[in-house]
């Protein structure tokens, strides 16, 4: 675990100062590395009947869709405003400045399914808190809330269903 920690890579002051942002393009540039990240994750779940598997834009995707592959499941995307094309059902949410905005089409998760949101970094938590509040409108079952990374002294899990958050690697 501590080799993929590692991998990661720091920047600092980015995208704003003071921020030190998790660059996870050198983990998946890593051919072992991305191995053993999806490999890790999707054993976690395998067995568990996953219908569902929720990419959350943008970095998201990348994981959920590899993820989602290896347990057999659907991948749905959560996306910001605008970006799907058919009709959705949308949450809006606070950031640090202003609010921001994630979608989902309305036919993309039916009712009783049990889903799993996948996202790289855990951080405010707020745009998983967001996504889980779209998949219990929409009647899904949520499993789990499931992170490459977090970053625990931001605390995030305390915006998040108690119990049902995973993270791999926490910093
Ligand atoms: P959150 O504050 O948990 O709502 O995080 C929002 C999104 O920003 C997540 O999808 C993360 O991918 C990303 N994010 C937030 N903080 C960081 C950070 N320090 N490094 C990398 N990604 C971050």
């Amino acid at each position: 675990m501590e080799e993929l920690k590692e991998i990661i890579r720091d920047v600092h002051d980015f995208p704003k100062k003071g921020i030190v942002f998790k660059d996870i393009t050198t983990l998946l540039a890593d051919a072992k590395s991305f191995h053993k990240m999806i490999e890790l994750l999707g054993n976690r779940y395998t067995g568990k009947h996953v219908d569902k598997v929720i990419g959350i834009e943008a970095r998201g995707f990348i994981i959920a869709s590899a993820v989602a592959y290896k347990l057999e499941a659907g991948l749905v995307l959560a996306r910001k405003p605008g970006k799907l094309p058919a009709e959705t059902f949308k949450k809006t949410y606070a950031l640090e400045y202003g609010t921001d905005a994630l979608e989902i089409h309305v036919d993309a998760i039916k009712h009783g399914e049990n889903i799993l949101i996948v996202d790289d970094v855990l951080a405010t938590g707020g745009t998983m808190a967001a996504t889980v509040d779209i998949v219990e409108a929409m009647g899904g079952s949520m499993m789990e809330c499931c992170f490459m990374a977090e970053l625990e002294f931001l605390n995030g899990r305390s915006k998040l269903p108690k119990d049902k958050v995973y993270s791999l690697l926490k910093f």
